[in-house]
């Protein structure tokens, strides 16, 4: 649910993102009558018996784009991930490294853009029981072999892993009055994305997400010794990967930017080593 609120608050496209989002979905014949451009971010929430054609796109004659690509410039969410055909998961790591989706057929290649928010959702075990849940009789080898289908070079793409609390009935029956409205968060976020443009227009850069880690590294935008002490310990005990060090700079800039500060600062570096490493919650 809370991933597919997640185009809600992102900001409107910007009119060459719109074009290149409408393009995609003229293509694949999915553009809906009207013939205005799509401003809205799309989703795109393949399900977990999807071929590896429908992800990243495939057919007969010239390949038609995937969800990997019709969510360009949006959120795709692959919900219950570790269901997830093997072979599709694997599909997507290149187009998750590289932006792009490149597709060889016998009469061309097709090659579509695929900048996605890669949302990835999973139980604790195969039962899908909550975490602690005095019913689950999952074994650990069951547990993590589950979640072992996650791992190694997806995972290592993902900035931030948060363990979602099982909600109670209580929580869930309670009318609240401290819920922020998606509008309320829309703001924040469209003030901090205007933010981290107008610091890295000049690098031709958009937003931190997309920023090559050597920048963060160095001057002028390298931060002081003291607030990365924690970061450079974790990457020279190996508790940590080079990928990871540039994920945790990126996130540190981005809460500091949702926050409306200039730089990040050692508390801003300890919350995103925190959601980089899942060790947050
Ligand atoms: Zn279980």
């Amino acid at each position: 649910m809370l991933a597919e609120r997640l185009p809600s608050v992102l900001p409107e496209l910007p009119d060459d993102a719109a074009m290149e989002v409408t393009s995609l979905h003229s293509i694949a014949g999915l553009l809906p009558s009207g013939g205005q451009l799509i401003r809205r971010p799309p989703f795109q929430a393949p399900h977990h018996t999807a071929t590896v054609s429908a992800l990243v796109g495939g057919g007969s004659g010239l390949a038609r784009p995937g969800a990997v690509s019709l969510a360009h410039r949006g959120v795709l969410l692959l919900d219950e991930a570790p269901e997830f055909d093997r072979r599709a998961l694997d599909a997507l790591r290149q187009p998750l490294e590289h932006g792009r989706v490149r597709l060889a057929r016998s009469r061309g290649t097709a090659e579509y853009p695929a900048q996605v928010q890669l949302v990835l959702a999973a139980n604790p075990c195969p039962c899908a029981k909550p975490a602690g849940d005095v019913s689950c009789d999952c074994t650990p080898l069951a547990r993590r072999r589950y979640l072992g289908r996650l791992s190694g070079p997806l995972l290592d793409r993902v900035d931030i892993q948060v363990t979602v609390r099982p909600v109670r009935a209580a929580e869930l029956v309670q009318v609240s009055s401290d819920g922020e409205p998606s509008t309320v968060v829309a703001g924040r976020v469209a003030t901090a994305r205007a933010a981290a443009r107008e610091r890295w227009s000049r690098l031709g850069q958009r937003s931190n997400a997309e920023l090559p880690g050597p920048v963060l590294r160095r001057p002028p935008w390298c931060l002081p010794g003291p607030v990365i002490r924690e970061l450079r310990a974790r990457l020279d005990r190996g508790s940590l990967s080079a990928r990871g060090f540039d994920r945790v700079l990126r996130l540190a800039w981005t809460i500091a930017d949702l926050d409306g500060r200039q730089r990040p600062d050692a508390e801003d570096i300890r919350e995103a080593i925190g959601l980089c490493t899942g060790e947050a919650l």
